[in-house]
């Protein structure tokens, strides 16, 4: 076996997984904000009916793409205590991220990296070691990365290409034991969309797990629990040559809220590990009306509430001092932290640890500053922590990937299958 890969089995997963991520990434599948169709962009239906073929050939013959793009198949249980096991779901996201350019992704695969700058041949596009610690630790490892003037996609490509991967892997040896795995891929992740409008009664499964993740090990089972706060205020629009003593001027309004937040704590790039943050995001502002809106964040609900009410204070003061300019905070809750709903069934997480310490790898606990499909579908009812896909710097440029660690993701699936083949504990 190569020193790079955490066991025969995942060197022996590499090149079909390759194969499909390679084949994955090239379909455009970037969602979009500003769609009102589902799925928001037409991409992710073409890669979920890709999907559905690659599944039918496998074997798996209910596999099918319903209207709103979702793809769900089963593979049915396996072995001697098949029957007593429970339903276990895989889950990934066919979509990439609005937030960097998806169209005519091209990836290059970098063989057995030697731990210099990689600089990509479009974009000036240069990973550079200094600034990703993460590279260090790939030494040795095939990397994939984009042309450099798109996002690689491998947020979530990585774990479609792993959950494929490892379905094909257990079709093709039937003495490993296996539960019966049910296969959700999902649209509009990136977008908030792809936990809303999941079935999860159809899907069927007592528990899934999201192959989401990031660094070799994740295993992810606490998110941020998310609010957004939109403020909209309406000033007095007056002709600037005659606005003596009238105009009310919403957009300068709307900076000095800004500007009396708290900027040297409660940011998200003055915090870090469980701290939680106020983040204005976009501001569309004229002297007759302003809107902002902000993303606010913690892992505690409690925090979470403070952290609103610091900014409904904050408006309040700064637009007290100009009665004659109205405005409205509208909060609504984005998604929970799903901590609270895997509580109850310990051995979701538990059989995750175990399929990574059988492929030889430390589970590594971190929360998620960010929500994935889980999040929702959790507090929906379908516990569904988060492992690892071996993607770095997602929704940019430089995003790439470890073959090696993506291969250590899909052997980690084929032990999962085994851990939960042996029936409830
Ligand atoms: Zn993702």
């Amino acid at each position: 076996m190569a020193a790079s890969y955490t066991s025969p089995l995942a060197e022996q997963l590499a090149p079909g997984l390759l194969e499909r991520f390679l084949r994955y990434v090239r379909v455009d599948t970037q969602s979009s904000r500003d769609s009102g169709t589902q799925p928001s962009t037409p991409g992710q239906l073409e890669l979920g009916r890709l999907l559905v073929e690659e599944l039918l050939e496998l074997g798996l013959s209910d596999a099918a793409i319903d209207d709103g793009g979702y793809v769900m198949a089963t593979l049915p249980a396996n072995g001697p205590d098949a029957e007593r096991a429970p339903v276990v779901g895989l889950i990934a996201h066919v979509d990439v991220s609005p937030d960097a350019p998806a169209a005519g992704v091209e990836p290059l695969v970098h063989r057995d990296y030697d731990g210099g700058p990689i600089a990509l041949p479009r974009g000036g596009t240069v990973l550079a070691p200094a600034a990703m610690p993460e590279l260090r630790a790939v030494v040795g490892h095939d990397l994939v990365t984009s042309s450099g003037d798109t996002l690689l996609g491998a947020d979530d490509k990585a774990g479609v290409a792993e959950v494929m991967s490892a379905v094909a892997h257990l079709v093709a040896n039937p003495e490993l034991p296996r539960p019966t795995l049910r296969i959700g891929f999902t649209v509009d992740e990136e977008i908030g969309q792809g936990g809303i409008h999941f079935d999860v009664e159809r899907f069927g499964a007592r528990c899934a797990y999201t192959l989401d993740g990031s660094e070799l090990g994740e295993l992810q089972d606490e998110t941020f629990t998310a609010a957004e706060a939109v403020l909209t205020i309406d000033g007095i629009e007056v002709h600037p040559g005659f606005a003596t003593g009238k105009m009310v001027n919403a957009a300068r309004l709307a900076a000095q809220v800004l500007a009396a937040l708290p900027s040297e704590t409660l940011t998200p790039e003055t915090t870090s590990g469980r701290e939680g943050f106020i983040h204005p995001h976009e501001v569309d502002a004229t002297p007759a009306r302003a809107q902002v809106t902000f993303i606010v964040r913690d892992f505690e609900d409690e925090l979470l509430e403070r952290h609103v009410a610091l900014l409904r204070t904050t408006v309040e003061e700064v637009l007290a001092r100009e009665p004659r300019a109205s405005w409205s905070l509208d909060v609504h809750a984005q998604y929970p932290n799903m901590r609270d709903h895997l509580r109850d069934v310990p051995e979701v997480v538990a059989r995750a640890e175990a399929a990574l310490r059988a492929e030889g790898i430390e589970p590594v606990r971190t929360p998620i500053r960010g929500g994935t499909d889980g999040s929702l579908l959790s507090a929906r009812g379908l516990p569904t922590p988060n492992l690892f896909t071996g993607g770095h710097e997602y929704h940019s440029v430089r995003e790439w990937a470890s073959l090696q660690e993506m291969a250590a993701a899909a052997a980690t699936v084929v032990r999962l299958a085994g851990e939960w083949a042996g029936g409830p504990r």
